[in-house]
């Protein structure tokens, strides 16, 4: 079940946490993986030399999701090199916290920028060769946190809430062209990003979480992997929770 021999798929932020463990996956089941990072080089070539040490196709795909030429760029080069682009993972993000007062514009810009004008810009440059193939599957990485608020992250939250109501109109959008467009919405996963966090709040969440535990990068690649795959054709505009129970 779930194979995807054939396919072509971009994970953005693959180089590390949840975007490895999904282009890890997405790759373990046959496809040809596109590894994406901004300034993560080295973790990237780590994630291809995995993939290729397990039997798989991957290779490393540099560009920030945060500049609109460097994305179309990008785009445009896989569909020529490769003939096509399957699957998309829009899973690169960033977050810069603080409570609303402390909030500089500059820092809303950059968030604004990668987490949601990156991901509608991915989104519009990959619908071109998903419409000439007939086939496609977009998934984007939101976050509870755009479901639920969280203090501190007004700027992170209004990026990851947008994602949703971007997903349900490129969902209708291109339904008729059999691109299915999907978001996941982890809880909380132990990553990089979360790895900062004051021990207080880790402990507040895994009480908060009826699951009582972190959830891991595999957790949400195993979401991301049924998304992509041929036998989730009949799914899309959802938004698919992969939060313990956080918030249900
Ligand atoms: P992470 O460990 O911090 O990794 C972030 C990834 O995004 C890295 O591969 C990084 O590459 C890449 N990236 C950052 N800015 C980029 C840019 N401008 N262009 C291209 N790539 C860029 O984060 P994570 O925890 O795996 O999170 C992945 C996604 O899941 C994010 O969208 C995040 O918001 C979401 N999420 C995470 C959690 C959680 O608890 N961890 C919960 C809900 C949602 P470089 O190293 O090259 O910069």
């Amino acid at each position: 079940m779930f194979r995807l021999e054939g396919r072509v798929a971009l994970v953005t932020g693959g180089s590390r946490g949840i975007g490895r463990a999904i282009s890890t996956m997405l790759a373990k089941a046959g496809a040809e993986v596109l590894v994406n990072y901004a300034k993560g080089e080295a973790a990237a070539r780590e994630t291809c030399d995995a993939i290729i040490a397990a039997g798989g196709k991957a290779e490393p795909v540099g560009f920030d999701v945060g500049v609109t030429k460097a994305v179309e760029d990008a785009v445009a080069k896989i569909a020529k090199d490769k003939g096509r682009l399957d699957i998309v993972i829009s899973n690169a993000g960033i977050s810069i916290d603080g409570l609303l007062l402390r909030l500089k514009e500059e820092d809303l810009d950059k968030v604004l920028a990668v987490n949601l004008k990156g991901a509608i810009m991915l989104a519009k440059a990959a619908m071109r060769p998903m419409m000439r193939a007939k086939f496609g599957r977009i998934v984007f990485v939101s976050s509870v946190v755009g479901e639920m608020g969280n203090p501190g992250q007004t700027a992170y939250a209004a990026t990851k809430a947008a994602l949703l109501g971007v997903t349900k109109t490129l969902a209708k959008e291109y339904a008729s062209r059999a691109i299915t467009v999907n978001a996941i919405t982890p809880g909380f996963i132990e990553t990089d990003m979360t790895a900062s966090l004051p021990e207080e709040a880790k402990k507040f969440m895994i009480e908060a979480t009826p699951l009582g535990r972190y959830g891991t990068p595999a957790d949400v690649a195993a979401a991301a992997m049924y998304l992509s795959s041929e036998e989730a054709g009949f799914v899309t505009g959802q938004v698919l929770r992969v939060n313990g129970g956080l918030y249900v």
